[in-house]
């Protein structure tokens, strides 16, 4: 689970799900939607990946057959612009 201080949770912000790349799956060779921090649902791993990277090969990423598929779902969205993604 991603982690923060007291002292950094000012940093983060809950914001509108509205947008795919809170709702949508990525795995294997995808590509970032956005900069974030991810989280695969099979083994509980967190990556950060920077937007129009792919998601790690499979030789980088490897599972036991019980941790199943590897499906990332994006978990923080990093403020990349330092524009609060245009929210006032
Ligand atoms: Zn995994």
């Amino acid at each position: 689970m991603a982690g923060y201080t007291s002292q950094t949770k000012k940093y983060l912000q809950s914001v509108a799900h509205s947008k795919e790349w809170w709702t949508d799956s990525y795995t294997i060779g995808d590509t970032v939607p956005v900069s974030g921090i991810y989280k695969c649902q099979g083994c509980n791993k967190e990556i950060t990946s920077n937007e129009g990277d792919p998601f790690p090969p499979q030789n980088k990423h490897q599972h036991t057959v019980l941790q199943g598929e590897v499906v990332w779902k994006l978990i923080v969205r990093t403020d990349t612009k330092g524009d609060n993604f245009g929210i006032k």
